[in-house]
């Protein structure tokens, strides 16, 4: 894709969030509802196919191009921004480990067509959060499969076209043998167990259900999910979040600022007390798009040597990206706060142009999309057998 063609689709991601997404972030916040207009309006201009390689028909937007989209989205909208970013988690995965395969090169063409919006199953009843254990069981019959998967939490599940889904890769595989599943469109049904009724991202209607689907064997991804997990979900994720956490943020100090700049005018000639605070949260938000910016470049170049380069199953890369996880989930709450402090009771109030709390509340996700605690424990683990360098 040429560079211009790269930054039209960012164009068209601010232009979405100031004019669909924005405007319609408060109602999708207030009644946990999904944002259909954002995501019709993504359909139009064909993002949800942009990671796609143009010899597919898609817009071949490199992954900063995706941090970049999910980061003007997320300044408008968080919800929306998520949204994006956890299809195109599945995109990746898809397009790095199975486009060698007829079967999803044509699936991938048929979604440049038809925008076919994927979500993503990974939580299940039973493990949590704990993404490389599954219990429930791919169960194989001839050219066929059938799958049964109790999930906790799955963003826009009664709005997916498709599934990308984890399973243990037969009945009498264990626990962290698994593999990642197309279940598409008519060959499922979602059941949904109970509410989603949270605290913030409201718009991603992540409740949980009950999937009950069938495929053909085509549909499973030859590459164990491990593989797909460590080269390409975790740190596709990592970066896509950080670009929504990155627009979050943005939001927040732009308010702030605003809010400053408002102070200033009232008593032209002097520097509002709040202006200091100012300048000492712009750095935090620097901080946060700086410490994503260094370690995108270092995937974008470990990915893209033929076969993917073998650091990205290391111990190290691993602690690297999980560090990138648990300090952006920290900061963008620490900018949150620092902002609502600047704004005051302006920022504290719902009815108020500086109003923070939808954006200090979906700010809190990320600590949770995946648990923090449970990443450090893992850190624990690996930090106990890393040699030295
Ligand atoms: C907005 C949002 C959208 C989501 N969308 C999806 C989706 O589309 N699809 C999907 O599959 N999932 C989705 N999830 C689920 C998410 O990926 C995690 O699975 C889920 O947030 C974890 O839920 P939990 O905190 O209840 O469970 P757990 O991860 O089990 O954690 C429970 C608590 O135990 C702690 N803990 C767990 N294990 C350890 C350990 N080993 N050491 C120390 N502490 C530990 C955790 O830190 C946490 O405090 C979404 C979550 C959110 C918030």
């Amino acid at each position: 894709m040429t560079k211009s063609a790269t930054s039209s689709l960012i164009e068209i991601a601010r232009s979405i969030g100031q004019n669909i997404a924005g405007p319609a972030a408060n109602d999708v916040d207030e009644k946990a509802r999904f944002p259909i207009e954002a995501l019709n309006a993504m359909k139009e201009q064909s993002l949800l196919s942009a990671y796609i390689p143009q010899y597919l028909g898609g817009a071949g937007a490199s992954l900063r191009d995706l941090a970049m989209i999910s980061e003007e989205l997320g300044r408008h909208c968080g919800a929306t921004a998520m949204i994006f970013a956890m299809h195109q988690i599945q995109v990746a995965c898809i397009v790095h480990h199975a486009v060698d395969r007829e079967y999803f090169r044509n699936y991938l063409s048929d979604l440049v067509h038809n925008q076919h919006l994927i979500g993503s199953v990974t939580s299940e009843l039973g493990v949590g959060g704990e993404m490389r254990s599954s219990i429930c069981a791919i169960e194989e019959e001839a050219e066929n499969f059938i799958l049964v998967k109790d999930s906790t939490t799955s963003s826009y599940g009664a709005y997916a076209d498709d599934l990308l889904v984890t399973a243990r890769k037969s009945p009498s595989s264990p626990a962290n043998d698994q593999v990642l599943v197309l279940v598409k469109k008519g060959d499922f049904t979602m059941a949904q167990n109970g509410n989603w009724n949270p605290m913030g991202m409201r718009g991603t209607c992540s409740a949980p259900f009950k999937l009950t689907s069938k495929g053909n064997i085509d549909q499973i991804l030859k590459v164990p999910f491990s593989t797909i997990s460590s080269h390409t979900m975790v740190p596709v994720s990592h970066f896509v979040w950080a670009g929504t956490w990155v627009g979050t943020a943005r939001a927040a100090v732009s308010k702030a600022r605003a809010f400053v700049r408002g102070q200033a005018r009232a008593k032209p000639g002097t520097v509002p007390p709040t202006a200091l605070r100012l300048a000492e949260v712009v750095p935090l938000l620097q901080l946060l798009r700086t410490s994503t910016d260094a370690l995108l470049s270092e995937y974008e170049r470990l990915i893209s040597s033929y076969p993917p380069s073998e650091e990205l199953s290391s111990i190290s890369y691993a602690l690297k990206l999980n560090n990138l996880k648990l300090s952006g989930s920290e900061l963008i709450v620490e900018i949150a706060n620092r902002a609502l402090n600047i704004c005051g009771v302006a920022g504290y109030k719902n009815d108020s142009k500086f109003s923070l709390g939808r954006v200090l509340r979906d700010a809190h996700a990320a600590a949770l999309m995946v648990g923090n605690d449970r990443i450090l424990h893992t850190n624990a683990g690996m930090l106990l057998v890393l040699k030295d360098d």
